[in-house]
């Protein structure tokens, strides 16, 4: 475990907590998710005594044929309920277990950066190596990487912590590639719905209906709303939903029972109550970057997600320092870039998704005043 790094996102909010308990004001821009407003139903209608107990370790077949129709009539995806989907706790154990079915130990994962701090540790952890893409490289970059070991590609869309959004054309391209090198597209699409009005969301398996080389991992924490409850689901072909299987019921048995009867029953209300409020969270993302434009904040482009990656040039400081000093000196925590990889460490990742407008303005002028404080004068 001494190769294996902790996720810098955690920890600073664990850091958080610890100034928060200590009677602290901190303005929360780190949290990786937003806060909505949420009905909650009765449990005690949900069926007895099955709530109580393990449920089948592909997922509830309710919840798994939901998720099922879900990605057919939303994304274009026809996936079969019986086969095709598994259903676990979270999207990133779904993830873990895609990868510990996909590699042998040696096997090289392209991970282009920014990178969701989980992706390369996690490839370590199954005896993988991860072969990170700087975040300027584009697509060329990727391909560049490829080689007689890649077995696959993590495809992030839309971006945790970028907010950009890949493209039809540039999926047609991922898909090509993994045809040609015989490799699978590891889709990560947990903020699918955080797209701005007008703006279509891709699935990476809107371009491969066989499911030849694509697996898609997601799930309720971010579209839903409910990252407590650790409900994700993994979408492939049905020999490489046998294998995942294997691991799921060595690992994790199933979902809570409970919780994926829940959201079984209540997922066409729950998709109705969250459909606005994510609207409401991704037009603020675009007030906060035009108000980070304005305050001379450069970020990446995009337009998804609850996120912003900022750049903090000309700081002198490396982006974990420069977070650390923010915390303990304006109290504003953002995630250090540094998390995301390598070429990521002139950032930092701003979260809108849990306070007010004004707390997060203040948090963007304490990030401006540390960067100016902060920087590298000409020799
Ligand atoms: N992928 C990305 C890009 C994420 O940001 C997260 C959570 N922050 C996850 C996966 C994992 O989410 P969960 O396990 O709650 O589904």
């Amino acid at each position: 475990m001494d190769g294996v790094g902790e996720a810098l996102s955690i920890r600073f909010n664990n850091l958080v907590y610890e100034l928060q308990a200590a009677g602290e004001d901190v303005i929360v821009l780190s949290l990786g998710e937003a806060f909505f407003d949420l009905p909650l139903h009765p449990f005690d209608t949900l069926e007895r005594p099955a709530l109580f107990h393990y449920s089948h370790s592909r997922g509830l077949p309710a919840l798994r044929a939901r998720l099922a129709s879900h990605y057919r009539d939303a994304y274009g995806v026809v996936v079969d309920p019986d086969t095709e989907i598994l259903v676990t706790a979270g999207s990133k154990i779904a993830i873990h277990m895609s990868l510990m079915t996909l590699l042998s130990p040696g096997d090289e994962v392209v991970v282009p950066e920014p990178a969701w701090v989980s992706y390369t540790e996690q490839i370590r952890l199954c005896h993988g190596v991860p072969v990170t893409v700087p975040y300027d490289a584009g697509l060329d970059g990727i391909e560049a990487r490829i080689s007689e070991r890649t077995r696959a590609i993590v495809v992030n869309s839309p971006n945790n912590p970028r907010g950009d959004v890949l493209s039809e054309a540039g999926w047609a391209r991922l898909h090509a590639l993994a045809e040609r090198h015989d490799l699978f597209l590891l889709c990560d699409e947990a903020y699918s719905d955080f797209l701005p009005d007008g703006e279509r969301f891709v699935s990476g398996g809107a371009g491969d209906a066989a499911k030849r080389h694509t697996l898609i991992c997601n799930s309720t924490s971010k579209n839903l709303g409910m990252s407590g409850w650790r409900i994700g689901y993994v979408i492939a072909r049905a020999d490489v939903i046998d294998q995942v299987l294997k691991v799921n019921q060595h690992l994790v048995t199933c979902p809570a029972t409970v919780l994926s009867l829940y959201v079984a029953e209540h997922f066409d209300d729950l998709l109705a109550v969250t459909r606005p409020q994510i609207r409401a969270v991704v037009a603020k993302r675009a007030e906060v970057a035009r108000a980070a434009e304005r305050l001379g904040i450069a970020c990446l482009p995009g337009t998804a997600t609850f996120y912003l990656f900022a750049s903090i040039a000309p700081s002198e400081l490396g982006s974990e320092a420069f977070c650390e000093r923010l915390l303990r000196e304006r109290h504003v925590s953002v995630v250090p870039g540094i998390g995301y990889g390598p070429s990521c460490d002139a950032f930092v990742r701003i979260s809108i998704g849990t306070e007010p407008m004004d707390r997060t303005l203040a948090g963007l002028r304490a990030i401006r005043e540390l960067v100016d404080e902060t920087a590298r004068t000409a020799a």
